[in-house]
């Protein structure tokens, strides 16, 4: 196995914006199954760090989630709402190397301190890259500005464990990105790249979403002096007409799972079985699972690469 002297540690890593539902479910199982059949070890980082979306009740709902449905953690919970000094560091460090600079665009930094899901990547032109020190100054003078670090016209390439190999032209396909946003949040990219690095998470297993993320990540892994992390994108469950399944998405919220297939191992045996990851739907729990789970098998069992309806 490639890393077979290597302790791999995995997370799960969910943002506590509503319960978890189906999708959640399938990321954070395979993450599990992905660590556990190397005999690494999962770390609980709760991603509170967007501090208008994170809400107290879901803070412990989410934690409560897991232990229901038998994805165990061996470390944390973590949490990102007191960790503004360690991303302090790493965003000064890159600051002394003259690699971020002041945004006043209003539009795009909204979005800064939450995971870019599919569909709401933006490539930014750079229009405040060259500023001068007076305009700077002038426009600080009315605004506050939200930073980013400027990326070279370089292609960074991933080996994703489920996708393949993704690659990606920094310049092209992502523009100079957000790590502060403009009411000095840190930015979801540079928070998740120091904790996972700071964390000894190796192993980073999500929904395919985020997959296109990955390289802005391997990016600052990089230029942050941090290990790089191996990739899997699982395919995204999406509900009717492919739209994605959200956390507002009651159908397919841990609630509602539990009223319709009563018990934990019912939810995550038809969730293992529709996602091919299971022969059955057949009530089973993590455990039970690992029993049969090939890392190397893993890509050609999922009878979709991008996303499995909801069923
Ligand atoms: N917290 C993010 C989410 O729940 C996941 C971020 C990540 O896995 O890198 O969408």
């Amino acid at each position: 196995m490639e890393n077979s002297n290597v302790h791999i540690k995995g997370r799960f890593a969910p943002s506590p914006t509503g319960r978890m539902h189906a999708g959640n479910i399938f990321s954070a199982l395979v993450a599990w199954l992905v660590a556990k059949s190397q005999g690494g070890t999962m770390v609980l980082r709760v991603e509170d760090l967007d501090r208008e979306r994170s809400k107290p009740q879901f803070i412990d709902a989410v934690q409560r989630d897991f232990e229901t449905l038998g994805l165990t953690w061996d470390e944390g919970p973590y949490f990102q709402h007191n960790r503004d000094e360690a991303y302090q560091a790493a965003f000064d460090s890159l600051v002394e190397r003259g690699l971020v600079y002041p945004c006043f665009c209003t539009r795009a930094d909204l979005h800064a301190a939450s995971a870019p899901h599919h569909g709401e990547k933006l490539v930014y032109a750079g229009t405040c890259r060259a500023l001068s020190a007076e305009q700077r100054a002038e426009k600080a003078a009315v605004r506050k500005p939200a930073m980013r670090l400027v990326v070279p016209d370089e292609t960074i390439a991933i080996d994703d464990l489920i996708q393949g190999r993704f690659e990606q032209n920094l310049a092209h396909d992502c523009g100079d990105f957000l790590i502060r946003r403009s009411d000095e949040a840190f930015a979801y990219q540079l928070a998740v790249v120091v904790d996972d690095g700071e964390q000894g998470v190796n192993s980073v297993v999500r929904g395919m979403d985020l997959l296109c993320s990955s390289p802005q990540q391997r990016y600052l892994q990089g230029l942050l002096g941090l290990p790089y992390a191996q990739y899997a994108h699982v395919p995204l469950v999406v509900g009717e007409r492919d739209r994605r399944l959200s956390k507002r998405d009651h159908d397919a919220a841990l609630d509602s799972l539990l009223e319709r297939f009563k018990t934990p191992e019912a939810i995550v045996g038809h969730i293992a079985g529709i996602t091919g990851l299971a022969p059955t739907c057949d009530p089973a729990t993590p455990e039970e699972l690992l029993q049969t789970f090939s890392l190397g098998g893993l890509r050609e069992k999922l009878p979709d690469l991008v996303q499995i309806q909801w069923r």
